[in-house]
């Protein structure tokens, strides 16, 4: 008896399947990266050390103590005040963006503990919107601000941003007076405000609270700068010097006091913490 023979099934059009966003390529080397090995390292390019961006849950990660990051103002989310009918209608992009990151907004804050110290932290995030700043994201900057001065504590903002979010109109660029007008009185009150630029921040949030920290860092290669550079271009009627609105070129020009890698950057924000309180592991004391 011959055994039957067993069927055969078409697999010419079966897709394999592959998880998608298991490898990423780094636009700078060429390099295919395993995903989980650019996580695992701080989604730096190992190669080339470019840096990739980080999401705002990543970054409080990389940067707090374990286990002392306590968010605030979570629930916070913008409403379309002017009825935005352009491109598409705001509410539904709020509501594509918060299904797709998770976040309410292009921020998170919180109080944590960053090398032992007592820290407001608020860190944007790219991928809500280009992390533009609408009256949400200036409100909880500007209560990050306010929550550090009551608590006699320094503040530790991390920009990321295309500017101010068109579809709120004047009421965002409001947010530049408020945050900036915040942080005013958490100086006067002699409080360190450490400012961390990553790649891109530009416009509204360059001009107003990224660029009036105490001590501003950059991540390398960053792009920072008010307008961009085509707009820049055709005003002044100038060729732009090479590099121009990169970290390395801000700090050549004195507008950055330093830039640092990824790896350190926990590290370099805990010894001036330290520095600036004069007292390890403590609450931070107003001089
Ligand atoms: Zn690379």
């Amino acid at each position: 008896m011959f055994e039957k023979k067993p069927k055969l099934t078409a697999t010419k059009n079966k897709k394999r399947d592959i998880p998608s966003g298991l490898w990423v390529k780094c636009a700078d080397c060429g390099e295919m990266i395993f995903s989980k090995e650019l996580s695992k390292n701080l989604k730096v390019c190992a190669k080339c050390n470019r840096h990739f961006p980080m999401t705002a849950r990543e970054r409080i990660a990389s940067l707090a103590d374990e286990g002392t990051f306590h968010e605030t103002d979570a629930d916070m989310v913008s409403v379309d005040t002017l009825k935005f009918t352009g491109m598409a209608a705001y509410t539904e992009r709020l509501k594509t963006y918060q299904r797709q990151t998770g976040l309410a907004d292009a921020i998170v804050t919180g109080l944590c503990k960053i090398g032992g110290h007592d820290v407001s932290l608020a860190v944007m995030d790219f991928s809500f919107l280009g992390a533009s700043m609408g009256s949400v994201v200036g409100e909880k900057v500007t209560r990050a601000i306010e929550k550090a001065t009551e608590l006699k504590i320094p503040v530790i903002i991390v920009s990321a941003s295309g500017g101010a979010r068109m579809y709120e109109g004047i009421l965002s660029l409001m947010q530049m007076a408020k945050t900036s007008a915040a942080l005013a009185l958490h100086a006067k009150a002699g409080l360190p405000y450490l400012s961390v630029l990553t790649h891109p921040t530009t416009a509204g949030v360059m001009a107003s609270f990224a660029s009036l920290g105490d001590v501003i860092i950059a991540e390398p290669k960053a792009l920072i700068g008010f307008a961009g550079p085509r707009v820049i271009k055709e005003t002044t009627q100038q060729e732009l010097p090479e590099g121009f609105q990169t970290s390395e070129f801000l700090l050549e020009h004195g507008l950055l006091d330093l830039i640092v890698h990824r790896k350190e950057l926990r590290d370099t924000l805990s010894k001036m913490l330290q520095y600036f309180s004069g007292n390890s592991g403590c609450k931070f004391k107003a001089a």
